[in-house]
């Protein structure tokens, strides 16, 4: 799955969700979110976000590693 990261926090832009086929972003607490089981992994998202916040897990650099559970937290538990 995708995962959005810290620079997502106070950016004003959906251009992701707009372009998700699948409807699995979510709003987090102060950034929005990509549920793991739902993104299916077609990387629409990934160049339009105009902050860089989203990443293949595989490509998530390490500072931001927390991001993966943030993501699971934030979309499946609220
Ligand atoms: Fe949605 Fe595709 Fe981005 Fe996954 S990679 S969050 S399915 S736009």
């Amino acid at each position: 799955a995708y995962v959005v990261a810290e620079p997502c926090i106070k950016c004003k832009y959906t251009d992701c969700v707009e372009v998700c086929p699948v409807n699995c972003f979510y709003e987090g607490a102060n950034f929005l979110v990509i549920h793991p089981d739902e993104c299916i992994d077609c990387g629409a998202c990934e160049p339009v976000c105009p902050t860089k916040a989203i990443f293949p897990e595989s490509e998530l650099p390490k500072e931001w590693a927390e991001y993966k559970t943030l993501n699971a937290d934030f979309s499946t538990k609220w």
